[in-house]
Protein backbone atom coordinates (compact mmCIF):
# COMPACT_ATOMS: atom_id res chain seq x y z
CA UNK A 1 0.00 0.00 0.00
CA UNK A 2 2.59 2.59 1.21
CA UNK A 3 4.72 1.73 -2.14
CA UNK A 4 1.84 2.24 -4.21
CA UNK A 5 1.71 5.92 -2.45
CA UNK A 6 5.16 6.57 -3.01
CA UNK A 7 4.58 5.81 -6.93
CA UNK A 8 1.87 7.95 -7.09
CA UNK A 9 3.74 10.92 -5.35
CA UNK A 10 6.89 10.41 -8.15
CA UNK A 11 4.82 10.48 -11.13
CA UNK A 12 5.63 13.61 -13.10
CA UNK A 13 3.89 16.12 -13.44
CA UNK A 14 1.05 16.86 -16.47
CA UNK A 15 3.49 19.05 -18.73
CA UNK A 16 1.06 22.27 -19.72
CA UNK A 17 -0.08 22.28 -23.36
CA UNK A 18 -0.79 25.56 -24.89
CA UNK A 19 -4.36 26.06 -25.57
CA UNK A 20 -4.30 30.26 -25.59
CA UNK A 21 -5.42 30.81 -29.50
CA UNK A 22 -3.48 34.44 -28.93
CA UNK A 23 0.21 32.51 -29.04
CA UNK A 24 -0.51 31.51 -32.64
CA UNK A 25 1.27 32.54 -35.37
CA UNK A 26 1.07 35.65 -36.23
CA UNK A 27 -1.39 37.16 -33.64
CA UNK A 28 1.07 39.00 -32.13
CA UNK A 29 1.97 40.55 -35.41
CA UNK A 30 -1.82 41.54 -36.39
CA UNK A 31 -2.12 43.29 -32.73
CA UNK A 32 0.97 45.46 -33.35
CA UNK A 33 -0.60 46.41 -36.65
CA UNK A 34 -3.64 47.07 -35.08
CA UNK A 35 -2.03 49.19 -32.18
CA UNK A 36 -0.40 51.29 -34.71
CA UNK A 37 -3.30 51.86 -37.11
CA UNK A 38 -5.22 53.06 -34.15
CA UNK A 39 -2.17 55.50 -32.92
CA UNK A 40 -2.02 56.77 -36.37
CA UNK A 41 -5.60 57.50 -36.29
CA UNK A 42 -6.06 54.89 -39.50
CA UNK A 43 -9.08 52.91 -40.00
CA UNK A 44 -9.04 49.58 -40.87
CA UNK A 45 -9.14 49.12 -44.74
CA UNK A 46 -10.19 45.34 -45.05
CA UNK A 47 -13.46 43.74 -44.17
CA UNK A 48 -15.48 47.31 -44.72
CA UNK A 49 -19.07 46.63 -46.02
CA UNK A 50 -20.51 48.03 -49.28
CA UNK A 51 -24.24 48.48 -48.37
CA UNK A 52 -25.47 46.73 -52.10
CA UNK A 53 -24.01 45.90 -55.26
CA UNK A 54 -20.29 46.77 -55.77
CA UNK A 55 -20.23 47.83 -59.06
CA UNK A 56 -18.16 51.07 -60.22
CA UNK A 57 -19.75 53.44 -57.93
CA UNK A 58 -20.22 51.12 -54.55
CA UNK A 59 -22.23 52.90 -51.18
CA UNK A 60 -19.41 52.43 -48.17
CA UNK A 61 -20.87 54.31 -45.09
CA UNK A 62 -23.49 55.86 -46.53
CA UNK A 63 -21.57 57.34 -48.97
CA UNK A 64 -21.50 56.46 -52.68
CA UNK A 65 -17.18 56.23 -54.03
CA UNK A 66 -15.97 55.43 -57.15
CA UNK A 67 -14.98 51.61 -56.59
CA UNK A 68 -11.79 49.94 -57.70
CA UNK A 69 -11.87 47.05 -55.32
CA UNK A 70 -14.04 44.07 -57.43
CA UNK A 71 -13.30 41.78 -59.72
CA UNK A 72 -16.14 42.00 -61.62
CA UNK A 73 -14.41 42.59 -64.90
CA UNK A 74 -17.29 42.72 -67.47
CA UNK A 75 -19.42 44.22 -64.85
CA UNK A 76 -21.98 41.39 -65.13
CA UNK A 77 -22.71 41.26 -61.74
CA UNK A 78 -26.33 42.41 -61.41
CA UNK A 79 -27.17 41.76 -65.65
CA UNK A 80 -30.53 41.23 -65.43
CA UNK A 81 -29.75 38.04 -67.34
CA UNK A 82 -27.33 36.71 -64.36
CA UNK A 83 -29.54 37.58 -62.22
CA UNK A 84 -32.63 36.16 -63.48
CA UNK A 85 -30.43 32.89 -64.74
CA UNK A 86 -29.70 33.12 -60.58
CA UNK A 87 -33.20 33.37 -59.68
CA UNK A 88 -34.96 30.21 -62.55
CA UNK A 89 -32.25 27.89 -61.56
CA UNK A 90 -33.24 28.93 -57.27
CA UNK A 91 -36.98 27.62 -58.51
CA UNK A 92 -36.58 24.43 -60.38
CA UNK A 93 -33.48 23.27 -57.83
CA UNK A 94 -33.63 24.86 -54.77
CA UNK A 95 -30.94 26.77 -53.02
CA UNK A 96 -28.76 23.90 -52.38
CA UNK A 97 -27.68 20.52 -54.19
CA UNK A 98 -28.01 19.14 -50.62
CA UNK A 99 -24.98 16.06 -51.51
CA UNK A 100 -21.88 16.14 -53.42
CA UNK A 101 -22.55 15.11 -56.89
CA UNK A 102 -21.13 11.89 -56.81
CA UNK A 103 -23.87 10.56 -54.79
CA UNK A 104 -27.35 12.51 -54.82
CA UNK A 105 -25.86 16.27 -55.79
CA UNK A 106 -25.69 16.05 -59.76
CA UNK A 107 -27.88 18.32 -61.60
CA UNK A 108 -28.11 18.96 -65.51
CA UNK A 109 -27.06 22.42 -65.03
CA UNK A 110 -23.29 21.43 -63.61
CA UNK A 111 -23.01 19.20 -66.42
CA UNK A 112 -23.92 22.34 -68.83
CA UNK A 113 -21.80 24.38 -66.92
CA UNK A 114 -18.89 22.49 -67.75
CA UNK A 115 -19.47 21.75 -71.55
CA UNK A 116 -19.49 25.70 -72.13
CA UNK A 117 -16.39 26.19 -69.63
CA UNK A 118 -14.55 23.18 -71.13
CA UNK A 119 -15.37 25.11 -75.13
CA UNK A 120 -13.96 27.81 -73.50
CA UNK A 121 -10.92 26.46 -73.22
CA UNK A 122 -11.36 24.01 -76.42
CA UNK A 123 -10.22 21.32 -73.68
CA UNK A 124 -12.23 17.54 -73.55
CA UNK A 125 -13.58 18.39 -70.50
CA UNK A 126 -14.19 20.39 -67.44
CA UNK A 127 -14.98 20.02 -63.71
CA UNK A 128 -16.20 22.71 -61.62
CA UNK A 129 -15.74 23.28 -57.91
CA UNK A 130 -17.18 25.26 -54.88
CA UNK A 131 -14.61 27.80 -55.14
CA UNK A 132 -11.90 28.65 -57.20
CA UNK A 133 -9.11 27.91 -54.22
CA UNK A 134 -10.73 24.82 -53.52
CA UNK A 135 -10.03 24.00 -57.07
CA UNK A 136 -6.03 25.06 -56.87
CA UNK A 137 -6.08 23.06 -53.30
CA UNK A 138 -7.76 19.80 -54.19
CA UNK A 139 -6.69 19.65 -58.03
CA UNK A 140 -3.07 19.60 -57.30
CA UNK A 141 -3.29 18.10 -54.13
CA UNK A 142 -4.81 14.98 -55.84
CA UNK A 143 -2.33 15.46 -59.28
CA UNK A 144 1.05 15.37 -57.47
CA UNK A 145 2.27 13.72 -54.63
CA UNK A 146 5.64 13.18 -51.98
CA UNK A 147 7.99 12.21 -54.78
CA UNK A 148 7.07 14.69 -57.54
CA UNK A 149 7.58 18.60 -57.48
CA UNK A 150 5.56 21.88 -58.09
CA UNK A 151 7.45 24.59 -59.83
CA UNK A 152 5.97 28.20 -59.64
CA UNK A 153 6.22 31.72 -60.40
CA UNK A 154 6.97 33.15 -57.03
CA UNK A 155 3.84 35.23 -56.84
CA UNK A 156 1.55 32.52 -57.63
CA UNK A 157 -1.29 32.64 -55.48
CA UNK A 158 -1.77 30.91 -52.20
CA UNK A 159 -4.32 28.23 -53.36
CA UNK A 160 -1.54 26.52 -55.46
CA UNK A 161 0.94 26.78 -52.28
CA UNK A 162 -1.74 25.11 -50.05
CA UNK A 163 -2.36 22.53 -52.83
CA UNK A 164 1.47 21.69 -53.36
CA UNK A 165 1.79 21.52 -49.35
CA UNK A 166 -1.25 19.22 -49.27
CA UNK A 167 0.07 16.92 -51.97
CA UNK A 168 3.85 17.02 -49.68
CA UNK A 169 5.23 17.14 -52.98
CA UNK A 170 8.64 19.61 -53.04
CA UNK A 171 7.74 23.14 -54.28
CA UNK A 172 10.45 25.22 -55.85
CA UNK A 173 9.52 28.87 -57.37
CA UNK A 174 11.20 31.05 -59.54
CA UNK A 175 11.34 34.92 -59.72
CA UNK A 176 8.22 36.97 -61.16
CA UNK A 177 8.32 35.87 -64.98
CA UNK A 178 11.65 34.78 -65.03
CA UNK A 179 11.34 31.37 -67.59
CA UNK A 180 15.35 31.59 -67.70
CA UNK A 181 15.53 31.02 -63.74
CA UNK A 182 12.81 28.36 -64.54
CA UNK A 183 15.29 26.28 -67.17
CA UNK A 184 17.97 26.82 -65.02
CA UNK A 185 15.87 25.38 -61.65
CA UNK A 186 14.29 22.34 -64.31
CA UNK A 187 17.60 21.22 -65.84
CA UNK A 188 19.42 20.91 -62.59
CA UNK A 189 16.28 19.70 -60.37
CA UNK A 190 13.99 17.81 -62.51
CA UNK A 191 15.51 14.33 -62.80
CA UNK A 192 14.60 14.05 -58.98
CA UNK A 193 11.20 13.88 -59.41
CA UNK A 194 8.58 11.16 -60.84
CA UNK A 195 6.24 14.25 -61.95
CA UNK A 196 6.61 18.05 -62.09
CA UNK A 197 4.00 20.34 -62.39
CA UNK A 198 4.64 24.11 -63.17
CA UNK A 199 2.31 26.58 -62.48
CA UNK A 200 1.15 29.92 -63.33
CA UNK A 201 -1.41 32.72 -64.10
CA UNK A 202 -2.66 33.95 -67.08
CA UNK A 203 -2.65 37.10 -65.76
CA UNK A 204 -1.35 38.06 -62.70
CA UNK A 205 -3.20 38.96 -59.66
CA UNK A 206 -0.97 41.19 -58.12
CA UNK A 207 0.90 42.74 -61.35
CA UNK A 208 -0.80 42.93 -63.89
CA UNK A 209 1.63 41.03 -66.33
CA UNK A 210 1.24 37.92 -68.66
CA UNK A 211 3.65 35.16 -68.81
CA UNK A 212 5.42 34.06 -72.48
CA UNK A 213 3.52 30.82 -72.42
CA UNK A 214 5.04 29.58 -75.57
CA UNK A 215 8.21 29.80 -73.73
CA UNK A 216 6.54 27.49 -70.87
CA UNK A 217 5.39 24.85 -73.42
CA UNK A 218 8.65 24.76 -75.05
CA UNK A 219 9.95 23.96 -71.33
CA UNK A 220 7.04 21.86 -70.01
CA UNK A 221 7.80 19.80 -73.62
CA UNK A 222 11.89 19.63 -73.03
CA UNK A 223 11.80 18.60 -69.18
CA UNK A 224 8.76 16.43 -69.33
CA UNK A 225 6.67 18.11 -66.73
CA UNK A 226 2.35 19.54 -66.73
CA UNK A 227 1.72 23.24 -67.24
CA UNK A 228 -1.14 24.35 -65.39
CA UNK A 229 -2.56 28.20 -66.42
CA UNK A 230 -4.54 30.47 -63.57
CA UNK A 231 -6.97 31.58 -65.36
CA UNK A 232 -8.89 33.53 -62.40
CA UNK A 233 -8.15 36.85 -63.99
CA UNK A 234 -7.43 35.97 -67.42
CA UNK A 235 -11.47 34.66 -68.70
CA UNK A 236 -13.05 38.22 -70.21
CA UNK A 237 -10.18 40.21 -69.77
CA UNK A 238 -7.86 38.29 -72.03
CA UNK A 239 -8.00 38.07 -75.72
CA UNK A 240 -10.82 39.55 -77.72
CA UNK A 241 -13.25 37.03 -77.08
CA UNK A 242 -12.13 36.49 -73.29
CA UNK A 243 -10.81 33.31 -73.50
CA UNK A 244 -7.44 34.38 -71.50
CA UNK A 245 -3.47 34.45 -72.12
CA UNK A 246 -3.82 31.47 -75.06
CA UNK A 247 -6.33 33.53 -76.75
CA UNK A 248 -4.03 36.88 -76.37
CA UNK A 249 -0.86 35.46 -77.62
CA UNK A 250 -2.13 33.44 -80.24
CA UNK A 251 -1.54 30.34 -78.60
CA UNK A 252 -3.26 26.65 -79.19
CA UNK A 253 -4.63 25.81 -75.86
CA UNK A 254 -4.16 22.23 -76.20
CA UNK A 255 -0.92 23.09 -75.63
CA UNK A 256 -1.41 23.59 -71.91
CA UNK A 257 -2.13 20.24 -69.86
CA UNK A 258 -4.35 22.17 -66.41
CA UNK A 259 -6.67 25.38 -67.36
CA UNK A 260 -7.99 26.11 -64.12
CA UNK A 261 -10.03 29.37 -63.96
CA UNK A 262 -13.15 30.87 -61.33
CA UNK A 263 -16.78 31.50 -61.71
CA UNK A 264 -16.28 34.37 -59.19
CA UNK A 265 -14.40 37.30 -61.55
CA UNK A 266 -15.45 37.86 -65.21
CA UNK A 267 -18.16 34.99 -65.01
CA UNK A 268 -19.85 37.04 -61.85
CA UNK A 269 -20.83 34.44 -59.52
CA UNK A 270 -18.86 31.97 -56.96
CA UNK A 271 -16.95 28.40 -57.84
CA UNK A 272 -13.92 27.26 -59.62
CA UNK A 273 -13.54 24.91 -61.98
CA UNK A 274 -10.34 22.73 -64.14
CA UNK A 275 -10.44 21.94 -67.91
CA UNK A 276 -8.44 19.74 -69.77
CA UNK A 277 -7.94 16.21 -71.15
CA UNK A 278 -10.79 13.87 -70.82
CA UNK A 279 -8.63 11.13 -68.23
CA UNK A 280 -7.37 14.03 -65.76
CA UNK A 281 -11.11 15.13 -65.48
CA UNK A 282 -12.27 11.48 -65.05
CA UNK A 283 -10.02 11.14 -62.60
CA UNK A 284 -10.32 14.20 -60.32
CA UNK A 285 -14.36 13.40 -60.15
CA UNK A 286 -13.75 9.97 -58.59
CA UNK A 287 -10.37 11.06 -56.70
CA UNK A 288 -9.94 14.67 -55.45
CA UNK A 289 -11.43 15.70 -51.81
CA UNK A 290 -12.22 18.64 -52.67
CA UNK A 291 -15.10 17.51 -55.33
CA UNK A 292 -16.03 14.15 -54.10
CA UNK A 293 -16.47 14.70 -50.25
CA UNK A 294 -17.87 18.07 -50.97
CA UNK A 295 -21.52 19.40 -51.72
CA UNK A 296 -21.85 20.38 -55.71
CA UNK A 297 -21.75 23.77 -57.00
CA UNK A 298 -25.39 25.51 -55.91
CA UNK A 299 -28.11 26.25 -58.37
CA UNK A 300 -27.77 29.62 -58.54
CA UNK A 301 -24.03 29.76 -58.63
CA UNK A 302 -24.56 27.18 -61.81
CA UNK A 303 -27.35 29.45 -63.06
CA UNK A 304 -25.52 33.22 -62.81
CA UNK A 305 -21.95 31.52 -64.34
CA UNK A 306 -23.78 30.31 -67.63
CA UNK A 307 -25.81 33.09 -68.06
CA UNK A 308 -22.68 35.08 -67.77
CA UNK A 309 -20.89 33.40 -70.60
CA UNK A 310 -23.63 33.62 -72.50
CA UNK A 311 -23.67 37.62 -72.02
CA UNK A 312 -19.59 37.58 -72.59
CA UNK A 313 -20.22 35.70 -75.58
CA UNK A 314 -22.91 37.81 -77.16
CA UNK A 315 -21.95 41.22 -75.62
CA UNK A 316 -18.29 41.30 -76.56
CA UNK A 317 -18.24 45.10 -76.62
CA UNK A 318 -17.82 44.17 -72.95
CA UNK A 319 -14.58 42.55 -73.41
CA UNK A 320 -13.38 45.71 -76.22
CA UNK A 321 -14.61 48.28 -73.52
CA UNK A 322 -12.71 46.66 -70.26
CA UNK A 323 -9.28 46.43 -72.02
CA UNK A 324 -9.81 49.90 -73.77
CA UNK A 325 -10.56 50.96 -70.28
CA UNK A 326 -7.47 49.21 -69.08
CA UNK A 327 -5.19 50.65 -71.39
CA UNK A 328 -6.23 54.55 -70.47
CA UNK A 329 -5.77 53.64 -67.00
CA UNK A 330 -2.42 52.78 -67.44
CA UNK A 331 -1.26 55.21 -69.76
CA UNK A 332 -3.02 58.21 -67.37
CA UNK A 333 -1.30 56.75 -64.50
CA UNK A 334 2.27 56.34 -66.05
CA UNK A 335 1.62 60.27 -68.21
CA UNK A 336 0.87 61.80 -64.29
CA UNK A 337 4.53 60.31 -62.71
CA UNK A 338 3.02 57.04 -60.87
CA UNK A 339 4.44 54.03 -61.36
CA UNK A 340 3.05 50.77 -62.73
CA UNK A 341 5.38 48.36 -61.88
CA UNK A 342 5.22 45.75 -64.61
CA UNK A 343 1.44 46.33 -65.70
CA UNK A 344 0.52 46.07 -68.91
CA UNK A 345 -3.29 47.48 -69.36
CA UNK A 346 -4.70 44.37 -68.55
CA UNK A 347 -7.73 45.40 -65.86
CA UNK A 348 -5.08 44.96 -62.91
CA UNK A 349 -3.25 47.98 -62.24
CA UNK A 350 -0.88 48.39 -59.39
CA UNK A 351 -0.18 51.76 -57.90
CA UNK A 352 2.97 50.75 -56.37
CA UNK A 353 3.76 52.67 -53.37
CA UNK A 354 6.64 50.65 -51.39
CA UNK A 355 5.98 51.08 -47.84
CA UNK A 356 2.93 49.14 -46.05
CA UNK A 357 1.94 51.83 -43.81
CA UNK A 358 1.83 54.64 -46.81
CA UNK A 359 -0.11 52.11 -48.99
CA UNK A 360 -2.62 51.70 -45.83
CA UNK A 361 -2.75 55.64 -45.46
CA UNK A 362 -3.20 56.16 -49.24
CA UNK A 363 -6.11 54.53 -48.97
CA UNK A 364 -7.51 55.95 -46.26
CA UNK A 365 -7.17 59.44 -48.12
CA UNK A 366 -8.57 58.07 -51.17
CA UNK A 367 -11.73 56.91 -49.51
CA UNK A 368 -12.30 60.22 -47.92
CA UNK A 369 -12.44 61.75 -51.41
CA UNK A 370 -14.45 59.21 -52.57
CA UNK A 371 -12.17 56.40 -54.48
CA UNK A 372 -12.08 53.29 -52.86
CA UNK A 373 -9.38 51.17 -53.56
CA UNK A 374 -7.58 48.51 -51.18
CA UNK A 375 -3.74 48.47 -50.27
CA UNK A 376 -1.60 45.02 -51.06
CA UNK A 377 0.84 44.50 -48.24
CA UNK A 378 3.13 42.45 -46.86
CA UNK A 379 2.57 39.31 -46.81
CA UNK A 380 0.61 39.34 -49.68
CA UNK A 381 2.76 40.82 -51.97
CA UNK A 382 6.71 40.88 -50.65
CA UNK A 383 8.22 43.07 -48.21
CA UNK A 384 8.50 47.27 -49.35
CA UNK A 385 6.25 46.04 -52.57
CA UNK A 386 2.99 47.68 -51.24
CA UNK A 387 0.85 49.12 -53.99
CA UNK A 388 -2.44 50.25 -54.36
CA UNK A 389 -4.40 47.25 -56.80
CA UNK A 390 -6.74 48.95 -58.87
CA UNK A 391 -9.71 46.45 -60.71
CA UNK A 392 -10.57 48.25 -63.89
CA UNK A 393 -14.01 47.09 -65.17
CA UNK A 394 -16.25 47.61 -68.24
CA UNK A 395 -18.61 49.76 -66.14
CA UNK A 396 -16.39 52.10 -65.29
CA UNK A 397 -16.38 55.36 -67.50
CA UNK A 398 -13.87 57.86 -68.18
CA UNK A 399 -14.60 60.68 -65.68
CA UNK A 400 -14.27 58.08 -63.27
CA UNK A 401 -10.59 56.48 -64.23
CA UNK A 402 -9.76 60.55 -64.80
CA UNK A 403 -10.57 61.03 -61.10
CA UNK A 404 -8.83 58.43 -59.63
CA UNK A 405 -5.89 60.10 -61.28
CA UNK A 406 -6.14 63.08 -60.20
CA UNK A 407 -7.00 62.15 -56.66
CA UNK A 408 -4.41 59.96 -56.60
CA UNK A 409 -1.52 62.22 -57.77
CA UNK A 410 -2.47 64.93 -55.18
CA UNK A 411 -2.76 62.61 -52.30
CA UNK A 412 0.65 60.70 -52.59
CA UNK A 413 3.25 63.22 -52.23
CA UNK A 414 0.76 64.19 -49.08
CA UNK A 415 1.22 61.10 -47.90
CA UNK A 416 4.46 60.84 -47.64
CA UNK A 417 4.60 64.72 -46.05
CA UNK A 418 2.26 63.56 -43.36
CA UNK A 419 4.65 60.45 -42.68
CA UNK A 420 7.48 62.33 -42.24
CA UNK A 421 5.79 64.83 -40.71
CA UNK A 422 4.96 61.82 -37.82
CA UNK A 423 8.54 60.94 -37.98
CA UNK A 424 8.23 57.97 -40.42
CA UNK A 425 10.88 59.65 -42.99
CA UNK A 426 11.62 58.06 -45.92
CA UNK A 427 8.55 56.00 -46.68
N1 LIG B 1 -6.41 31.97 -58.31
C1 LIG B 1 -6.14 33.28 -58.36
C2 LIG B 1 -5.02 33.76 -59.22
C3 LIG B 1 -6.89 34.19 -57.61
O1 LIG B 1 -6.63 35.49 -57.65
C4 LIG B 1 -7.96 33.69 -56.82
C5 LIG B 1 -8.84 34.59 -55.95
N2 LIG B 1 -8.76 35.89 -56.05
C6 LIG B 1 -8.20 32.32 -56.79
C7 LIG B 1 -7.41 31.49 -57.55
C8 LIG B 1 -9.30 31.75 -55.95
O2 LIG B 1 -10.52 31.97 -56.56
P1 LIG B 1 -11.88 32.19 -55.75
O3 LIG B 1 -11.80 33.54 -55.11
O4 LIG B 1 -12.91 32.12 -56.79
O5 LIG B 1 -11.95 31.10 -54.73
Amino acid sequence: MRERTSEVDAAPPMPVYDTSFETLPGYDELLLVRSAGEALGISNPFFRPHEGRAGPVSRIDGREVINFASYDYLGLNGHPEVRRAAQEAIERYGTSVSASRLVAGERPIHRMLEARLAGLHRADDAVVFVSGHAANVTTIGTLVGPEDAVFHDTLIHNSVIVGAQLAGATRRSFPHNDLDALERILAAERPRYRRALIVVEGLYSMDGDVPDLARLVELKQRFGAWLMVDEAHGIGVLGAGGRGAAELLGLDPGLVDIWMGTLSKSLASCGGYIAGPQAMIDYLKVSAPGFVYSVGLPPAAAGAALAALDAMERETGRIATLQANARYFLEAAQEAGLSTGTAEGHAIVPIMVGDSLKAVLLSERLLARGVNVLPIIHPAVPHRSARLRFFITAAHAREQLDEAVRVLVEEIDECSRLLAELGFGGV
